[in-house]
């Protein structure tokens, strides 16, 4: 018996090494990683130069808390408002902490402009936001709620997509609302930039504040550094993490100056937050990231994938309906249940993640190339005859 709480159901797999797109198992066999993580490890594994930027901070200073400077801290902060929307940066180490804050920081501004009585948010349907008292109370998801006593108060979830709902849940206790532009967990549902856009307006008549949670799609998931930005409007305030330390536990709340009202000195803080070692991987990653022509790269291999992918869900359409998504985060509907699916795939040396909504992420580093996609389309249509082989499937 393990020594671990048993809440992960995991696939019986050890990996000991990782190279790129590729992942080795304590056994020496090797995978393709279109996992990475939950679109974390945005860059591939052992990234030489992510590895040196580590490597060199260890050498230098782990860990001093937030009751000091922090240098790196500084310069990511900096880095991250010049790419988008925000004025200020608080990090933390995960994504629903980066959630946390942002939850925290709406109501604070409501409160220091003498308006305590608006706290809530209204939220999706299918929502995931983390898995902290909030967010599974702002992720609504009965399963992660069932069992942990009573719900954090606050949220008001609605329809994904009925802006009509919106408008109507909009009452005097409204502050904000909060919405992942694309969602991930719930089955890569969304991608509406034109609802996105409305929700910027309905904000704006309200004066409510607009939260995106962009801890999946954000560092270049979708071919643009942030989601939003293909929707033409920006949030007042945006969570980040996964692909932001490409693997080391890092995360981000981004604010305007506007929303960031009330988050003086003493209302929140985090000990490990922004601790050198994860700035030093952080500025590294966006290193990359900004570098000319890597956003566009990662536009064409997704055209190229999805075009691909495309073909074979017309050869297989028994067992996958469409495929869904922007970007390298891509979803396949599937007609089979998706964690037959997620393992068929595993025995042909293909990782991926299993969504809401009976779908299946492909969700591969950033860098991969050609070569990569080929392979990973040969293990879908190889999974797709070995799922037929098994049992005849239905239409
Ligand atoms: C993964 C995820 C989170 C939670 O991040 P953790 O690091 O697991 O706390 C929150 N929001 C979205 C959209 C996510 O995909």
């Amino acid at each position: 018996m393990s020594a671990l709480l048993p809440t992960y159901a995991r696939a019986d797999l050890i990996f000991e090494s990782g190279q790129g797109a590729y992942l080795t198992t304590v056994s020496g066999e090797r995978y393709l990683d279109f996992a990475s993580g939950v679109a974390v490890t945005a860059l591939g594994h052992a990234h030489p130069y992510l590895v040196k930027a580590l490597g060199e901070q260890a050498e230098k200073v782990w860990h001093t808390s937030n009751l000091f400077r922090i240098a790196g801290q500084e310069r990511l902060a900096e880095r991250l408002c010049v790419e988008t929307f925000a004025d200020r940066v608080f990090f933390t180490n995960s994504g629903a902490e980066a959630l946390e804050c942002a939850i925290k920081a709406v109501r604070k501004y409501f409160s220091f402009n003498d308006k305590p009585e608006r706290y809530r948010l209204i939220t999706f349907e299918g929502a995931f936001h983390g898995r902290t008292l909030a967010t599974i109370a702002a992720g609504g998801q009965e399963k992660h709620l069932q069992g942990f006593g009573p719900v954090v108060d606050g949220f008001d979830q609605m329809p994904l997509g009925d802006i009509d709902a919106v408008e109507a849940a909009i009452g005097e206790h409204t502050a904000g609302i909060l919405i992942e532009p694309i969602q991930g967990e719930g089955g890569v549902r969304g991608c509406d930039w034109a609802f996105l856009r409305k929700l910027r307006a309905l904000a704006d008549d309200h004066e409510l504040l607009l939260v995106f949670d962009e801890v999946q799609t954000g560092i270049g998931r979708t071919g643009k550094l942030f989601a939003y930005q293909w929707s033409g409007i920006e949030p007042d305030i945006m969570s980040l993490a996964k692909g932001i330390g490409s693997g080391f536990p890092l995360g981000a709340c981004l604010l305007t100056e506007q929303a960031s009202e009330g988050m003086t000195a003493g209302s929140h803080g985090s000990t490990f937050g922004g601790n050198p070692l994860a700035m030093a991987v952080g500025n590294a990653v966006l290193d990359i990231v900004l570098e000319p022509g890597f956003l566009d790269n990662v536009r064409e291999t997704s055209l190229l994938l999805r075009q691909r992918l495309a073909r074979i869900v017309d050869e297989n359409p028994d067992v996958i309906e469409e495929v869904r998504g922007e970007g390298l985060l891509i979803g396949l509907k599937c007609h089979v249940p998706q964690q037959q699916v997620v393992s068929a795939l595993v025995d042909e040396h293909l990782l991926t993640v299993a969504a809401g909504e009976n779908v299946v992420r492909l969700l591969p580093p950033l860098i991969i190339g050609e070569a990569e996609i080929d392979e990973a389309l040969k293990c879908v249509s190889r999974a797709c005859a070995a799922l037929r082989a098994a049992s005849p499937l239905q239409k």
